[in-house]
């Protein structure tokens, strides 16, 4: 598989373009977070993180709109702790309900109707970040919504 060396506050800037046109679109505010600290080179397989942060942002719009929440946003941090770096992703969608959200990582998952979501998105993205990368894909509810958290070795 093709590896590229990327600097990830730029990948992560590159992937929110990808998407913002649509988020502003609908009126989400994207807030980036992610020049906090220096820049962070690392190797890694093309193509996948971008996927993983796609699929959570676009998670993030759905349940935005699909609970018509005034003044929608998603917001991207960038920190690191110790030898890892972590991109958190929140939004303020009022988050996931309990009852499922120890299921939303299993295969074909989804609360969405057939056109709209395969329930693939969030599996996917864990077999990317914590089988191909090595780092892990959790998530918490907050007070305002869900926040998805992707943590990776630095020295990738
Ligand atoms: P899909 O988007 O096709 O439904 P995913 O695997 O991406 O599949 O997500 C699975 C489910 O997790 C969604 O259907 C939704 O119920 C829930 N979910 C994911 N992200 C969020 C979020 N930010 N807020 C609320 N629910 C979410
Ligand atoms: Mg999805």
């Amino acid at each position: 598989k093709g590896i590229e060396n990327i600097v990830l506050q730029d990948k992560i800037k590159e992937v929110s373009k990808i998407v913002s046109g649509t988020l502003h679109s609908k009126g989400i505010d994207l807030i980036l977070n992610i020049d906090e600290i220096k820049p962070i080179s690392m190797s890694l397989i093309i193509g996948e993180l971008p996927q993983v942060i796609i699929n959570i942002l676009n998670n993030a719009k759905d349940a935005l709109l699909e609970n018509s929440v005034k003044n929608p946003w998603i917001k991207v941090d960038l920190l690191e702790k110790e030898k890892d770096v972590i991109i958190s992703i929140e939004d303020n969608a009022g988050g996931i309900p309990e009852d499922i959200i120890c299921k939303i990582f299993e295969p074909y998952f989804t609360t969405k109707n057939q056109s709209l979501g395969t329930g693939l998105g969030l599996y996917m993205s864990y077999k990317i970040i914590n089988e191909s990368l090595g780092g892990s894909l959790y998530v918490e509810n907050t007070e305002n919504g869900a926040k998805f958290f992707i943590k990776l070795n630095k020295n990738m």
